[in-house]
């Protein structure tokens, strides 16, 4: 009797069991199972990628090896592999560029693109903002999907952007978008490690300015009154744009370098120039002020007499248009893979990268993973030390689930990629650019 009733309350807890667990787990269908099986096993290969580039640590537009161990990589997971992509000659010398790359494999039919970014380069002090691990959890997301693509509608893209940490430059992202590279794409996804696990897209817009003075030279002493001081003209400037700054939106980063400001004391300065940069959260606000910092410069060369020189840069960083809707879809694959909501963190400061011109150009989101401690500044030696440990490729694994989940998502369900798409258009109209 005893032993029956044991038996009973055992069939009970079972069923229980299945009950409830198949109302918790609706979501984990066979195919997202084998999805995250796959990434588990490709893991311990791009593992070693990810090391390999850490220790290759090849500056922006030098990514020789990173570039071409990727491109083998995706080769031999069955994506078609083109490198060496034509660009405006005017961003990258001869018009190509040799470390970026493009990656495709094709559904079962029609369907969505998406694509996956990886960057690679490096900095002076190494790979102190983990593109590594960029380019590793990337490679591993494209290693889980290209298992399923076969069955899957839709087509999936991997790019290789090189150049990131010198993007305003352009001869990154904004090379390959204005290359045509993306075309066809309808959601980007890239990921980059950080102190904390966050969805935050925002990145300040970001354009440059030089600004050259060219005034009269004269002895300072004997005939001031003869010369017209270019550095005048500088300082001036300085001192307007920091009248300037108490009147713009909190957001607004305006700042500064003197790069010329004479010869010597007893000769007034003929030469003088002045370099900036002005940010801020949207491209139309950072426009807005920019022109302003420009007035400040000419105001400057009115009340000195000295001539300015300034030609507006080639490129500049965009902000990214945020679509909320892509942006939840990503935040629900985090908390699917056991990132608790409250660990999900916004950021209080940013930065500029040439993501946000490919952010502005097509839905993107970038999925922020930790790697290192709470406050730990990407840049640093500490961040570097951090890319390159073992607890560093555990977030960069899970980074690659978020990615590959959320294009599967996306691949599965082509209404969602349209409303994405819909939404992105209203956004970018009202932002007024
Ligand atoms: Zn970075």
């Amino acid at each position: 009797m005893r032993r029956k009733l044991g038996l009973r309350l055992c069939e009970a807890a079972l069923v229980a069991f299945f009950l409830i667990s198949s109302l918790l787990l609706p979501l984990a269908s066979a195919d997202t199972k084998r999805l995250l099986q796959a990434i588990e096993e490709a893991s311990s290969s791009c593992k070693a990628v990810s090391e390999k580039i850490f220790e290759f640590k090849e500056l922006g537009g030098q990514e020789f090896k990173s570039s071409a161990l990727l491109k083998e990589e995706l080769t031999k997971l069955g994506f078609n592999v083109k490198g060496d992509l034509s660009v405006p000659a005017d961003l990258v010398q001869g018009g190509i560029a040799k470390t970026a790359f493009k990656a495709e494999m094709m559904g079962k039919g029609p369907g969505p693109t998406i694509t996956i970014m990886l960057e690679y380069d490096a900095l002076k002090n190494g790979h102190a903002c983990g593109h590594n691990l960029i380019a590793g959890s990337g490679l591993l997301a494209a290693a889980g999907l290209a298992k399923l693509m076969k069955e899957l509608p839709g087509r999936l893209l991997v790019i290789g952007t090189p150049d990131e940490e010198r993007g305003s430059l352009g001869g990154g992202k904004i090379a390959l978008l204005e290359g045509g590279h993306f075309e066809g794409t309808d959601a980007v996804l890239i990921t980059h490690g950080a102190d904390r696990w966050s969805v935050d897209q925002r990145l300040l817009a970001m354009k440059r300015a030089t600004f050259t003075f060219k005034g009269k030279a004269a002895h300072a002493a004997a005939a001031p009154h003869k010369g017209i001081s270019a550095l005048d003209a500088v300082i001036l400037t300085f001192n307007a744009t920091d009248m300037l700054r108490e009147h713009v939106r909190q957001d607004v980063r305006i700042h500064g370098i003197v790069k010329k400001g004479g010869d010597a004391v007893n000769i007034v300065p003929e030469l003088a120039e002045a370099e900036f940069a002005v940010r801020a959260l949207d491209t139309a606000t950072m426009e807005q002020a920019y022109a302003r910092v420009v007035n400040c410069a000419k105001a400057a060369e009115l009340a000195t007499g000295a001539t300015l020189e300034f030609k507006e840069p080639r490129t500049a960083l965009k902000a990214p248009v945020v679509v909320p809707e892509f942006v939840d879809i990503v935040a629900a694959q985090m908390q699917s893979i056991g990132i608790p909501k409250e660990q999900i963190l916004d950021f209080s400061e940013f930065a500029s990268s040439d993501l946000g011109n490919v952010g502005y150009s097509f839905p993107t989101v970038n999925v922020w993973f930790k790697v290192a401690p709470m406050g730990t500044a990407l840049h640093s030696d500490a961040f570097r030390e951090a890319a390159g440990s073992e607890e560093g490729w555990k977030g960069a694994v899970m980074a690659a689930k978020v990615v590959a989940l959320s294009a599967y998502d996306l691949l599965t369900h082509p209404e969602k990629v349209e409303k994405i798409k819909a939404r992105f258009k209203e956004l970018k109209e009202k932002e007024g650019k």
